[in-house]
């Protein structure tokens, strides 16, 4: 009988193409289709008034558009929102917009969690939950534009993605690439490549792939100069160390759309942010063509680390500029909402937790 209706948000052009096909459908009918959903935001199949009726029928029937849902919508002094996704069996993912005066740039998660633990991260604390769907990954956008007004006019509020907030995007490339296709494809989002970010904390294979596949701007999480902090820091660096890395930087840029890679590093207080440091990073971008990206540490509870002084971190960036490196200092937005990076927790699942807790210890007393 009537199977589960398939949420159309799972496929990117091809897939839809193909899905069609399977229901004897043209590919134009597809891509009108997919101009509703992510041009429109249009949810409800009757309103797609291009589209066959016949086909709507058939739509409505096997077919539905469901995002993420929103459980809380929190805007920061500094103009920064951020929006709390219900993923289901009680995991939440956190979306960002920030807003600039050149452009809006969206946060996305991939990941309900992260297996990576990396050490000054509040999202590895909690563990790795699941992956998310295409869906939930490129729904995140889909909900910003209808959220922040954008859509309907053509007029998008959002211009950048960066793939930056909870989880490792590389570690789960399937989906992750599928929502990719979708922010560049003109029938859906049409943003440049230049303007879609992926970061990775260095997952050396799929960073191969996702050169041949879809090949967007690359950042990379650094963070450290030397195998041995860097393996304290970033435990995957055990797996991938520092040359690996930096050969897939290398390999990565021949394909990418930008010709420099950010190298992300988080400014932890006597850790990583001494002049010796300094030196030592200077010549890792002898190796690979380089921007980098300096991150004020953002404390959370129970954090071993705290952020390197301000003064720290302008000497740090000076020394890179003496070797002709561009280094710029990551603003901090929207920390009076905890959606600062390394901030996004996904409250949710620990509130929860302890309602299950208190709920037990009712029924127990
Ligand atoms: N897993 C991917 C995507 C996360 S992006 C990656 O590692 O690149 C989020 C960025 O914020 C990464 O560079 C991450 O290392 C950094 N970050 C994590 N925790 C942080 C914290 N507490 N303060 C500042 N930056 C942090």
């Amino acid at each position: 009988m009537n199977p589960t209706p398939v949420n159309l948000l799972e496929f990117d052009v091809d897939g839809l193409v193909a899905w069609f096909a399977a229901q004897g459908e043209k590919p134009f009918r597809a891509r009108q289709v997919m101009r509703w959903l992510h041009r429109e935001g249009c949810t409800d199949f009757d309103a797609m008034t291009d589209v066959a009726k016949a086909l709507r029928a058939r739509l409505a029937e096997q077919a539905c558009v469901r995002p993420p849902q929103p459980i809380s919508d929190r805007i920061s002094a500094d103009g920064t929102r951020k929006w709390l996704l219900d993923v289901g069996a009680g995991n939440a993912v956190e979306t960002v917009f920030i807003p600039e005066a050149t452009r809006g740039t969206l946060c996305v998660s991939s990941q309900a969690g992260c297996a990576l633990d990396c050490a000054f991260c509040s999202t590895g604390k909690q563990g790795f939950n699941r992956n998310l769907s295409a869906a939930e990954i490129i729904g995140q956008l889909w909900l910003a534009n209808r959220l922040l007004g954008g859509g309907a006019d053509g007029e998008r509020v959002v211009s950048n993605v960066v793939m930056m907030g909870m989880g490792e995007p590389l570690t789960n490339l399937d989906n992750v690439i599928t929502a990719l296709r979708l922010m560049l494809d003109d029938h859906a989002y049409g943003l440049s490549r230049r303007r879609v970010t992926v970061s990775t904390a260095g997952i050396v294979p799929a960073m191969d792939r996702l050169r041949e596949e879809c090949p967007v701007a690359l950042a990379v999480s650094l963070h450290a100069p030397n195998d041995a902090l860097r393996d304290r820091l970033v435990p995957i660096n055990l797996k991938y160390p520092l040359a690996k890395l930096l050969a897939a930087c290398r390999r990565y840029l021949d394909r990418a759309p930008r010709d420099f890679v950010t190298f992300e590093y988080v400014m932890l207080d006597g850790v990583n942010d001494s002049d010796g440091h300094a030196r030592e990073l200077v010549a890792i971008a002898g190796e690979v063509p380089c921007k980098f990206n300096l991150i004020p540490f953002n404390p959370f509870p129970g954090a071993p680390f705290s952020r390197s002084p301000a003064s720290r971190i302008r000497r740090f960036a000076g020394a890179l500029a003496e070797a002709g490196i561009v280094a710029t200092t990551r603003k901090t937005r929207g920390d009076d909402v905890d959606a600062a990076c390394g901030q996004l927790a996904g409250r949710v699942k620990d509130r929860s937790r302890r309602t299950i807790r208190l709920a037990e210890m009712e029924t127990k007393s």
